[in-house]
Protein backbone atom coordinates (compact mmCIF):
# COMPACT_ATOMS: atom_id res chain seq x y z
CA UNK A 1 0.00 0.00 0.00
CA UNK A 2 3.04 2.50 -0.79
CA UNK A 3 1.88 5.63 -1.46
CA UNK A 4 1.88 6.53 -5.47
CA UNK A 5 1.47 9.69 -8.19
CA UNK A 6 -0.92 7.06 -10.45
CA UNK A 7 -3.66 8.65 -11.63
CA UNK A 8 -2.15 12.33 -11.29
CA UNK A 9 -0.47 14.37 -13.93
CA UNK A 10 2.87 16.78 -13.19
CA UNK A 11 1.02 19.69 -13.14
CA UNK A 12 -1.41 18.88 -10.35
CA UNK A 13 1.91 18.02 -8.58
CA UNK A 14 3.09 21.80 -9.56
CA UNK A 15 0.02 23.23 -8.15
CA UNK A 16 0.03 21.01 -5.20
CA UNK A 17 3.85 22.09 -4.23
CA UNK A 18 3.00 25.20 -4.51
CA UNK A 19 0.33 25.13 -2.19
CA UNK A 20 1.76 23.78 0.25
CA UNK A 21 5.07 26.00 0.37
CA UNK A 22 2.54 28.62 1.77
CA UNK A 23 1.00 26.44 3.62
CA UNK A 24 0.99 27.86 7.47
CA UNK A 25 3.37 25.99 10.37
CA UNK A 26 1.78 25.72 13.26
CA UNK A 27 3.68 26.82 16.28
CA UNK A 28 0.50 27.97 18.73
CA UNK A 29 -2.82 26.19 18.58
CA UNK A 30 -4.26 25.52 14.95
CA UNK A 31 -7.38 27.03 13.92
CA UNK A 32 -9.77 25.22 11.93
CA UNK A 33 -11.84 27.55 11.10
CA UNK A 34 -12.27 27.28 7.00
CA UNK A 35 -12.29 23.89 7.50
CA UNK A 36 -15.37 21.88 6.21
CA UNK A 37 -16.33 18.47 7.12
CA UNK A 38 -16.65 15.90 3.91
CA UNK A 39 -17.87 12.60 3.18
CA UNK A 40 -16.48 9.72 0.36
CA UNK A 41 -18.78 6.74 0.03
CA UNK A 42 -15.96 4.21 -0.34
CA UNK A 43 -17.15 0.75 -1.80
CA UNK A 44 -14.55 -1.68 -3.30
CA UNK A 45 -10.85 -2.11 -1.65
CA UNK A 46 -9.66 -0.62 -4.56
CA UNK A 47 -11.36 2.62 -3.74
CA UNK A 48 -9.99 2.35 -0.20
CA UNK A 49 -6.42 2.63 -1.97
CA UNK A 50 -7.53 5.02 -4.13
CA UNK A 51 -8.79 7.41 -0.88
CA UNK A 52 -5.56 6.68 1.16
CA UNK A 53 -3.49 7.76 -1.61
CA UNK A 54 -5.22 10.88 -2.81
CA UNK A 55 -5.35 12.53 1.00
CA UNK A 56 -1.65 11.81 1.09
CA UNK A 57 -0.86 14.26 -1.61
CA UNK A 58 -3.31 16.46 0.38
CA UNK A 59 -1.37 18.03 2.94
CA UNK A 60 -4.08 20.14 4.76
CA UNK A 61 -6.56 17.11 4.51
CA UNK A 62 -7.06 15.15 7.53
CA UNK A 63 -9.05 11.62 7.98
CA UNK A 64 -12.01 11.73 10.61
CA UNK A 65 -11.82 7.99 10.98
CA UNK A 66 -10.29 5.05 9.31
CA UNK A 67 -10.07 4.60 5.57
CA UNK A 68 -12.60 1.47 5.23
CA UNK A 69 -15.50 0.60 3.43
CA UNK A 70 -18.82 2.94 4.02
CA UNK A 71 -18.61 7.02 4.38
CA UNK A 72 -14.97 8.28 4.91
CA UNK A 73 -15.39 11.35 6.34
CA UNK A 74 -12.60 14.22 5.72
CA UNK A 75 -11.70 17.45 7.26
CA UNK A 76 -11.08 20.03 4.31
CA UNK A 77 -9.70 23.98 3.69
CA UNK A 78 -11.80 25.45 1.97
CA UNK A 79 -9.02 26.32 -0.28
CA UNK A 80 -8.23 22.70 -0.74
CA UNK A 81 -12.11 22.05 -1.73
CA UNK A 82 -12.47 21.65 -5.29
CA UNK A 83 -8.81 20.53 -6.30
CA UNK A 84 -9.61 17.65 -4.06
CA UNK A 85 -13.24 17.31 -5.53
CA UNK A 86 -11.64 17.04 -8.95
CA UNK A 87 -9.11 14.58 -7.55
CA UNK A 88 -11.82 11.97 -6.37
CA UNK A 89 -14.33 12.74 -9.70
CA UNK A 90 -11.17 11.58 -11.43
CA UNK A 91 -11.38 7.93 -10.05
CA UNK A 92 -15.07 8.21 -10.00
CA UNK A 93 -15.51 8.91 -6.34
CA UNK A 94 -17.75 11.22 -5.21
CA UNK A 95 -17.69 14.30 -2.08
CA UNK A 96 -20.55 15.08 -0.44
CA UNK A 97 -20.39 18.33 2.31
CA UNK A 98 -21.44 17.01 5.59
CA UNK A 99 -20.81 19.82 7.61
CA UNK A 100 -20.26 23.42 7.45
CA UNK A 101 -17.91 24.31 10.20
CA UNK A 102 -15.41 22.35 12.08
CA UNK A 103 -14.07 24.38 14.39
CA UNK A 104 -17.41 24.83 15.80
CA UNK A 105 -17.79 21.14 16.83
CA UNK A 106 -14.28 21.19 18.22
CA UNK A 107 -15.03 24.35 20.36
CA UNK A 108 -18.36 21.94 21.77
CA UNK A 109 -15.79 19.58 22.94
CA UNK A 110 -14.17 22.50 25.54
CA UNK A 111 -17.21 24.00 26.86
CA UNK A 112 -18.79 23.34 30.01
CA UNK A 113 -22.34 21.90 29.44
CA UNK A 114 -25.41 23.89 30.19
CA UNK A 115 -25.89 24.13 34.39
CA UNK A 116 -23.05 22.11 34.94
CA UNK A 117 -21.35 22.51 37.92
CA UNK A 118 -17.26 23.83 38.32
CA UNK A 119 -15.55 21.01 40.38
CA UNK A 120 -13.20 23.99 40.99
CA UNK A 121 -15.02 25.23 43.47
CA UNK A 122 -15.73 22.09 45.35
CA UNK A 123 -13.94 20.35 48.24
CA UNK A 124 -12.35 17.34 46.82
CA UNK A 125 -12.85 13.99 49.10
CA UNK A 126 -10.83 10.72 49.17
CA UNK A 127 -12.32 9.26 46.43
CA UNK A 128 -13.59 12.11 44.53
CA UNK A 129 -11.73 14.72 42.79
CA UNK A 130 -12.02 14.99 38.82
CA UNK A 131 -14.16 17.17 37.04
CA UNK A 132 -16.31 14.59 34.79
CA UNK A 133 -18.33 17.76 32.41
CA UNK A 134 -14.32 18.50 31.29
CA UNK A 135 -11.30 17.14 29.53
CA UNK A 136 -8.30 17.48 31.15
CA UNK A 137 -4.73 18.26 29.90
CA UNK A 138 -2.51 15.20 31.10
CA UNK A 139 -0.25 16.87 33.89
CA UNK A 140 -3.83 17.55 35.51
CA UNK A 141 -4.62 14.02 35.12
CA UNK A 142 -1.40 12.74 36.64
CA UNK A 143 -2.18 15.11 39.43
CA UNK A 144 -5.69 14.15 40.32
CA UNK A 145 -4.53 10.15 40.18
CA UNK A 146 -1.79 10.66 42.72
CA UNK A 147 -4.56 12.43 44.86
CA UNK A 148 -6.67 9.73 44.86
CA UNK A 149 -3.63 6.88 45.23
CA UNK A 150 -2.59 8.60 48.22
CA UNK A 151 -5.80 8.49 49.87
CA UNK A 152 -6.72 4.96 49.04
CA UNK A 153 -3.01 3.17 49.35
CA UNK A 154 -4.53 0.26 50.22
CA UNK A 155 -6.33 -0.41 46.77
CA UNK A 156 -4.83 1.76 44.12
CA UNK A 157 -1.66 2.51 43.02
CA UNK A 158 0.02 4.78 40.50
CA UNK A 159 3.54 3.40 39.18
CA UNK A 160 5.28 5.03 35.83
CA UNK A 161 6.15 2.58 33.10
CA UNK A 162 9.56 1.98 31.62
CA UNK A 163 10.46 4.15 28.66
CA UNK A 164 9.73 8.16 28.93
CA UNK A 165 8.28 9.49 25.29
CA UNK A 166 9.77 11.62 22.92
CA UNK A 167 8.90 14.84 24.77
CA UNK A 168 10.36 13.65 28.35
CA UNK A 169 6.74 12.43 29.72
CA UNK A 170 6.19 9.89 31.67
CA UNK A 171 3.19 7.32 31.27
CA UNK A 172 1.73 5.97 34.29
CA UNK A 173 -0.13 3.20 34.97
CA UNK A 174 -2.88 3.10 37.72
CA UNK A 175 -3.60 -0.33 39.66
CA UNK A 176 -6.81 -0.80 41.17
CA UNK A 177 -7.09 -4.26 43.65
CA UNK A 178 -9.24 -5.14 46.63
CA UNK A 179 -8.05 -7.50 48.68
CA UNK A 180 -4.41 -8.60 48.02
CA UNK A 181 -3.53 -12.27 47.57
CA UNK A 182 0.11 -12.68 47.62
CA UNK A 183 2.78 -15.11 47.07
CA UNK A 184 5.53 -15.77 49.39
CA UNK A 185 7.83 -12.98 47.78
CA UNK A 186 5.06 -10.39 48.28
CA UNK A 187 4.03 -10.47 44.22
CA UNK A 188 0.23 -10.82 43.77
CA UNK A 189 -1.08 -13.95 42.60
CA UNK A 190 -4.23 -12.64 41.36
CA UNK A 191 -5.74 -12.55 37.82
CA UNK A 192 -5.06 -8.90 35.47
CA UNK A 193 -6.95 -7.34 33.49
CA UNK A 194 -5.29 -4.86 31.19
CA UNK A 195 -6.66 -1.61 29.71
CA UNK A 196 -5.01 0.49 27.58
CA UNK A 197 -6.49 3.79 26.64
CA UNK A 198 -5.81 7.41 24.96
CA UNK A 199 -3.14 5.30 22.62
CA UNK A 200 -4.56 7.93 20.18
CA UNK A 201 -4.26 11.61 20.67
CA UNK A 202 -7.60 12.85 19.46
CA UNK A 203 -9.76 10.25 20.91
CA UNK A 204 -10.28 12.10 24.30
CA UNK A 205 -13.54 10.21 25.32
CA UNK A 206 -11.32 7.22 26.06
CA UNK A 207 -8.88 9.03 29.16
CA UNK A 208 -12.02 10.77 30.32
CA UNK A 209 -13.99 6.94 30.99
CA UNK A 210 -11.13 6.03 32.82
CA UNK A 211 -10.71 8.70 35.26
CA UNK A 212 -14.71 8.37 35.60
CA UNK A 213 -14.20 4.31 35.82
CA UNK A 214 -10.95 4.31 39.01
CA UNK A 215 -13.20 6.78 40.96
CA UNK A 216 -16.27 4.69 40.33
CA UNK A 217 -14.66 1.62 41.73
CA UNK A 218 -13.04 3.43 44.58
CA UNK A 219 -16.38 4.60 45.91
CA UNK A 220 -18.11 1.32 45.58
CA UNK A 221 -15.45 -0.16 47.50
CA UNK A 222 -15.41 1.71 49.88
CA UNK A 223 -19.15 2.00 50.46
CA UNK A 224 -19.05 -2.05 49.82
CA UNK A 225 -20.81 -2.31 46.33
CA UNK A 226 -21.06 -5.82 46.43
CA UNK A 227 -20.30 -6.38 42.13
CA UNK A 228 -16.99 -3.80 42.48
CA UNK A 229 -16.23 -5.81 45.53
CA UNK A 230 -15.72 -8.77 43.50
CA UNK A 231 -14.07 -7.06 40.87
CA UNK A 232 -11.56 -5.96 42.54
CA UNK A 233 -11.14 -8.46 45.34
CA UNK A 234 -10.82 -11.11 42.21
CA UNK A 235 -8.87 -8.77 39.66
CA UNK A 236 -5.98 -6.52 39.84
CA UNK A 237 -6.64 -3.92 37.29
CA UNK A 238 -3.71 -2.09 35.56
CA UNK A 239 -5.23 0.91 33.45
CA UNK A 240 -3.33 3.40 31.52
CA UNK A 241 -5.12 6.37 31.01
CA UNK A 242 -3.08 8.28 28.48
CA UNK A 243 -0.87 5.76 26.85
CA UNK A 244 0.69 8.48 24.62
CA UNK A 245 0.66 11.73 26.61
CA UNK A 246 2.67 13.71 24.15
CA UNK A 247 0.08 13.42 20.83
CA UNK A 248 -2.52 13.76 23.97
CA UNK A 249 -1.42 17.01 25.25
CA UNK A 250 -0.50 18.23 21.33
CA UNK A 251 -4.68 17.59 20.35
CA UNK A 252 -5.22 20.07 23.41
CA UNK A 253 -2.39 22.68 23.03
CA UNK A 254 -1.94 22.63 19.21
CA UNK A 255 -4.17 20.34 16.41
CA UNK A 256 -7.39 18.89 17.88
CA UNK A 257 -7.04 16.34 15.02
CA UNK A 258 -3.59 15.11 15.94
CA UNK A 259 -3.70 10.94 16.32
CA UNK A 260 -0.53 9.45 16.06
CA UNK A 261 2.90 9.88 19.04
CA UNK A 262 5.24 13.08 18.39
CA UNK A 263 7.99 11.41 17.36
CA UNK A 264 10.75 13.68 15.29
CA UNK A 265 11.12 12.28 11.68
CA UNK A 266 12.02 14.94 9.63
CA UNK A 267 11.06 19.06 9.90
CA UNK A 268 7.92 18.12 7.82
CA UNK A 269 7.17 14.65 9.39
CA UNK A 270 5.85 13.93 12.84
CA UNK A 271 4.40 10.97 14.67
CA UNK A 272 3.65 7.12 14.56
CA UNK A 273 0.70 5.49 14.54
CA UNK A 274 1.21 3.68 17.61
CA UNK A 275 -1.97 1.13 16.93
CA UNK A 276 0.64 -0.13 14.24
CA UNK A 277 3.19 -0.50 15.64
CA UNK A 278 2.78 -3.48 18.10
CA UNK A 279 4.93 -6.70 16.77
CA UNK A 280 1.59 -8.75 15.23
CA UNK A 281 1.93 -9.09 11.28
CA UNK A 282 3.48 -5.83 11.28
CA UNK A 283 2.90 -3.99 8.29
CA UNK A 284 0.89 -6.45 6.12
CA UNK A 285 -2.41 -4.45 6.26
CA UNK A 286 -4.27 -0.70 6.75
CA UNK A 287 -1.01 0.38 7.18
CA UNK A 288 0.89 3.46 5.42
CA UNK A 289 4.92 3.79 5.20
CA UNK A 290 4.23 7.65 4.42
CA UNK A 291 5.84 9.31 7.71
CA UNK A 292 2.76 11.91 7.05
CA UNK A 293 0.15 9.36 7.03
CA UNK A 294 -2.38 8.92 9.74
CA UNK A 295 -1.49 5.24 9.70
CA UNK A 296 2.43 5.67 9.66
CA UNK A 297 3.55 2.71 11.24
CA UNK A 298 7.09 2.92 12.18
CA UNK A 299 10.28 1.59 11.07
CA UNK A 300 9.98 -1.57 12.92
CA UNK A 301 7.83 -3.26 15.75
CA UNK A 302 8.18 -1.54 19.08
CA UNK A 303 10.01 1.06 17.72
CA UNK A 304 8.38 3.63 19.81
CA UNK A 305 8.51 4.15 23.70
CA UNK A 306 5.02 4.27 23.81
CA UNK A 307 4.33 0.82 22.35
CA UNK A 308 7.21 -0.38 24.66
CA UNK A 309 5.96 0.57 27.55
CA UNK A 310 2.74 -1.88 26.81
CA UNK A 311 4.89 -4.56 26.01
CA UNK A 312 6.62 -4.13 29.30
CA UNK A 313 3.88 -3.87 31.20
CA UNK A 314 2.54 -6.96 29.16
CA UNK A 315 5.61 -9.37 29.38
CA UNK A 316 5.51 -8.63 33.44
CA UNK A 317 2.03 -10.03 33.69
CA UNK A 318 2.09 -12.78 31.27
CA UNK A 319 1.17 -15.74 33.37
CA UNK A 320 -1.44 -13.73 35.24
CA UNK A 321 -3.32 -11.88 32.11
CA UNK A 322 -6.72 -12.84 31.83
CA UNK A 323 -7.58 -9.85 29.47
CA UNK A 324 -6.71 -6.98 27.57
CA UNK A 325 -8.63 -4.27 26.34
CA UNK A 326 -7.81 -1.23 24.02
CA UNK A 327 -9.92 1.63 24.17
CA UNK A 328 -10.81 4.09 21.29
CA UNK A 329 -13.35 6.09 19.88
CA UNK A 330 -15.54 6.02 17.76
CA UNK A 331 -18.00 3.91 16.10
CA UNK A 332 -19.19 2.12 18.94
CA UNK A 333 -18.33 -1.36 18.36
CA UNK A 334 -16.72 -4.25 20.46
CA UNK A 335 -14.10 -5.40 18.04
CA UNK A 336 -12.58 -9.43 18.17
CA UNK A 337 -9.28 -10.37 16.64
CA UNK A 338 -7.78 -11.05 14.04
CA UNK A 339 -8.21 -7.65 13.29
CA UNK A 340 -5.03 -7.51 10.93
CA UNK A 341 -6.82 -10.15 8.47
CA UNK A 342 -8.63 -9.65 5.28
CA UNK A 343 -9.19 -13.52 5.52
CA UNK A 344 -11.50 -15.05 7.71
CA UNK A 345 -8.86 -15.66 10.03
CA UNK A 346 -10.11 -16.67 14.10
CA UNK A 347 -8.27 -17.06 16.71
CA UNK A 348 -8.14 -20.30 18.81
CA UNK A 349 -10.61 -18.96 21.61
CA UNK A 350 -12.98 -17.27 19.44
CA UNK A 351 -16.54 -18.20 20.56
CA UNK A 352 -14.95 -17.36 24.29
CA UNK A 353 -14.64 -13.73 22.99
CA UNK A 354 -17.43 -13.81 20.88
CA UNK A 355 -19.60 -14.88 23.67
CA UNK A 356 -18.16 -12.15 26.00
CA UNK A 357 -18.31 -9.17 23.41
CA UNK A 358 -22.20 -10.10 22.96
CA UNK A 359 -22.47 -9.66 26.92
CA UNK A 360 -21.19 -6.20 26.68
CA UNK A 361 -23.13 -5.13 23.81
CA UNK A 362 -26.57 -6.18 25.93
CA UNK A 363 -24.78 -4.53 28.98
CA UNK A 364 -24.06 -1.74 27.17
CA UNK A 365 -27.69 -1.19 25.63
CA UNK A 366 -29.22 -1.81 28.74
CA UNK A 367 -27.82 1.43 30.13
CA UNK A 368 -28.93 4.28 27.42
CA UNK A 369 -29.99 2.05 24.87
CA UNK A 370 -27.26 2.95 22.83
CA UNK A 371 -26.10 0.07 20.39
CA UNK A 372 -23.01 -1.22 20.02
CA UNK A 373 -21.97 -3.70 17.45
CA UNK A 374 -19.69 -6.73 18.12
CA UNK A 375 -17.85 -8.77 15.35
CA UNK A 376 -14.04 -8.77 13.41
CA UNK A 377 -12.98 -5.48 12.30
CA UNK A 378 -12.55 -6.45 8.50
CA UNK A 379 -16.48 -8.24 7.94
CA UNK A 380 -17.38 -5.47 10.05
CA UNK A 381 -15.74 -2.14 8.49
CA UNK A 382 -13.83 -3.29 5.71
CA UNK A 383 -11.08 -2.16 7.34
CA UNK A 384 -8.13 -4.44 8.19
CA UNK A 385 -4.85 -3.28 10.40
CA UNK A 386 -1.88 -4.80 11.60
CA UNK A 387 0.26 -4.31 14.60
CA UNK A 388 -2.93 -3.37 16.48
CA UNK A 389 -2.20 -3.46 20.61
CA UNK A 390 -5.39 -6.54 21.63
CA UNK A 391 -4.29 -8.64 18.70
CA UNK A 392 -0.70 -8.33 19.84
CA UNK A 393 -1.65 -9.08 23.57
CA UNK A 394 -3.26 -12.11 22.53
CA UNK A 395 -0.80 -13.76 20.32
CA UNK A 396 1.69 -13.18 22.79
CA UNK A 397 -0.87 -14.55 25.45
CA UNK A 398 -3.36 -17.41 24.05
CA UNK A 399 -6.52 -17.99 25.53
CA UNK A 400 -7.23 -14.77 26.76
CA UNK A 401 -9.92 -12.25 26.78
CA UNK A 402 -8.81 -9.33 24.06
CA UNK A 403 -10.74 -7.01 22.59
CA UNK A 404 -10.73 -3.13 21.30
CA UNK A 405 -13.83 -1.13 22.60
CA UNK A 406 -14.58 1.95 19.93
CA UNK A 407 -16.76 4.10 22.23
CA UNK A 408 -19.18 7.09 21.57
CA UNK A 409 -20.43 8.69 18.93
CA UNK A 410 -21.99 5.88 16.04
CA UNK A 411 -20.01 5.57 12.90
CA UNK A 412 -22.10 8.06 10.96
CA UNK A 413 -22.03 10.83 14.26
CA UNK A 414 -20.40 13.93 12.65
CA UNK A 415 -19.25 14.87 15.74
CA UNK A 416 -16.76 11.63 15.53
CA UNK A 417 -13.86 11.86 18.17
CA UNK A 418 -15.16 15.73 18.88
CA UNK A 419 -17.50 14.43 21.67
CA UNK A 420 -18.97 17.35 23.54
CA UNK A 421 -17.83 16.81 27.39
CA UNK A 422 -21.75 16.10 28.30
CA UNK A 423 -21.38 12.93 27.40
CA UNK A 424 -18.00 11.74 29.31
CA UNK A 425 -20.67 10.51 32.08
CA UNK A 426 -23.02 8.66 30.44
CA UNK A 427 -20.55 7.02 28.03
CA UNK A 428 -18.39 6.12 31.18
CA UNK A 429 -21.80 4.34 32.50
CA UNK A 430 -22.17 2.15 29.83
CA UNK A 431 -18.59 1.28 29.80
CA UNK A 432 -18.22 0.50 33.09
CA UNK A 433 -21.58 -2.00 32.99
CA UNK A 434 -19.54 -3.34 29.73
CA UNK A 435 -16.55 -4.27 32.25
CA UNK A 436 -19.09 -5.72 35.17
CA UNK A 437 -20.02 -8.32 32.88
CA UNK A 438 -16.98 -9.13 31.28
CA UNK A 439 -15.08 -9.59 34.91
CA UNK A 440 -18.19 -11.54 36.37
CA UNK A 441 -17.78 -14.03 33.00
CA UNK A 442 -13.90 -14.25 33.65
CA UNK A 443 -14.79 -15.00 37.13
CA UNK A 444 -16.97 -17.42 36.35
CA UNK A 445 -14.37 -19.20 34.22
CA UNK A 446 -11.76 -18.88 36.54
CA UNK A 447 -13.55 -20.72 38.77
CA UNK A 448 -14.48 -23.16 36.36
CA UNK A 449 -11.14 -24.03 35.68
CA UNK A 450 -10.00 -24.12 39.60
CA UNK A 451 -12.95 -26.94 40.25
CA UNK A 452 -12.14 -29.14 37.00
CA UNK A 453 -8.34 -29.14 37.99
ZN1 LIG B 1 -8.13 4.91 17.94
Amino acid sequence: MRPTMSGFGPILLLVLVGYFAVLPRPSVALSYEGYQMYSVEVKTMKEVDNLINIIEQFDGVTTMNEPRYGKITLAVPTAMVSLLRSAFTDLNMEMTLVYNDIQRLIDATTKRPEGGIDKRSMVSTDTSVVDHEKYHRYPEIVSMLHHLASRNSDIMDVSTLVYRTHEGNQVICVKLHGNSSTSGSGASTKPAIVIESGIHAREWITPAVQLWLIENMLQGYRTGDPTVTTMLDTFDWYIIPVTNPDGYDYSHAVDRLWRKNRRYISYECRGVDLNRNFDVKFNTTGVSQNCRSNIYLGFKPFSEPETSNVKELVTSLRSRLVAYLAIHSYSQLILIPWGYSEEPMFPDNYDYLDHIAELMTVAISARHGVTFLKGQAYPLLGNAASGAGEDWALKEVPGIFATCIELRPSGDDVRGFLLPPDEIVPSAEEYFDSLVVMAMELAKQARDKNSSN
